[in-house]
């Protein structure tokens, strides 16, 4: 048991979540609250960067696991120290960090949503993107030849210092960026400035990329289109990034290479044999075959040979196809009672049993799991006692 669970709240997980689902919920949430999709969420992106880096790293993760987030902030140093988001964000995504993000232009990610049948067979997609391009009337320049001059109100240095009194005779020097240039230092007289972009240097453009998605790639799989990120002047320009996402298919679910199902069978099938039809994912239909005599229980798991995914770069070669068996049992009274007779007499025999008279006679009850109170309050008692326990086992009184 955990001490606190904001943490996973922060990334819609459950406190048993593995590694790979961890990662799962900070990549949707990180793209979905990115600042250049959503430029008021700063704070949120900020707590789903720090929930990540804690809950990412085992170490950390028992850390908080056992003392909460006081237990973070103590840890080591004495101060807390989390990576600032952007570099979380690019180290997830492969922008390279802080060092490649000031050399070249800034990286677009993108998610593109696709299907298992997508998976499967490949697809070609074309997604539409924002992106910053030079501008092409000024070149870059944000004005005419020669009207870039050097910032007068920080004289080129790009930052301001304020002198602020903090107490009797005592000093404090500030340094902000400066507002006039914000930080370039040099600046554009407004009666020269470029009318295509304003001064910016750039120009937001609409563009289509075409993503080939390959048969047997998978969720969370990155698409790299080298230099085709943002432009910035004097910069090589950045990359744009292809996640996929895939929806959740209402047949398969995904293991690797392999997919697994859930059928459904009746008594009668699974006792005395069946056959039945699969449709696959590039829409041929397979018949399986439980021959008279076998037996089937519930929640047997059968397979069949180079049926599941394709295999990424060698897409001939395929995974298996797990089939997990349910048993459908029927109803209540749905035999009657001369033929419930004629029903137990070509099944196996029942196992006698020995009733005495000090035996008692109890009644036998439908159980529900939320209406059993008594079994919390156990819980709690135990942990005052002696630690938390894994779970709570049902006992007869
Ligand atoms: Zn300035
Ligand atoms: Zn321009």
């Amino acid at each position: 048991m955990v001490k606190e669970t904001q943490y996973y709240d922060i990334l819609g997980v459950k406190p048993s979540a593995s590694p790979e689902e961890i990662k799962k919920a900070y990549r949707k949430l990180a793209l979905k609250y990115h600042p250049d999709k959503n430029p008021d969420e700063g704070e949120k992106f900020k707590l789903i960067s720090q929930a990540y880096e804690v809950l990412s790293d085992p170490k950390k993760r028992d850390i908080y696991d056992q003392g909460g987030e006081q237990a973070i902030k103590e840890g080591g140093s004495g101060s807390p120290s989390f990576s600032s988001p952007m570099d979380i964000f690019d180290m997830f995504f492969g922008g390279g960090g802080r060092m490649a993000r000031e050399r070249r232009g800034k990286n677009v990610v993108h998610q593109l949503s696709v299907t298992l049948e997508d998976l499967y067979n490949g697809v070609t997609k074309k997604l539409a993107l924002q992106k910053n391009v030079i501008c092409e009337k000024c070149e870059g320049v944000g004005g005419k030849k020669g009207s870039v001059e050097k910032c007068p109100l920080c004289k080129g240095r790009g930052m301001q210092i304020h002198i602020q009194q903090i107490g009797p005779g005592m000093v404090q020097q500030i340094q902000t960026m400066c507002i006039e240039c914000k930080g370039q230092g040099e600046r554009i007289n407004p009666k020269d400035r470029c009318e295509s972009c304003n001064g910016a240097k750039v120009i937001r453009e609409k563009k289509i990329i075409e993503v080939h998605v390959e048969k047997g790639m998978k969720d969370g799989q990155k698409i790299l289109f080298h230099g085709e990120g943002d432009q910035e002047p004097e910069l090589e320009p950045g990359d744009v990034i292809i996640v996929l996402d895939q929806k959740d298919h209402s047949v398969f679910q995904r293991r690797g290479h392999d997919l697994i199902m859930k059928m459904k069978i009746q008594l009668s099938e699974a006792l005395c044999g069946f056959k039945k039809t699969i449709k696959t994912l590039d829409d041929r239909i397979l018949i399986i075959t439980s021959k008279s005599g076998d037996v089937i229980k519930h929640g047997d798991l059968k397979c069949v040979r180079n049926e599941g995914m394709p295999i990424y770069k060698a897409p001939l070669e395929k995974g298996i196809l797990i089939i997990q068996f349910l048993v459908i049992f029927p109803e209540k009274h749905w035999l009657s009672q001369d033929k419930l007779a004629q029903l137990e007499a070509l099944l196996p025999p029942r196992q006698k049993v020995r009733i005495t008279d000090d035996m008692d006679q109890v009644e036998l009850k439908e159980f529900n799991p939320n209406e059993q109170n008594w079994r919390q309050h156990r819980e709690a008692y135990e942990e005052d006692d002696d630690g938390p326990r894994g779970g709570v086992q049902c006992q007869t009184a």
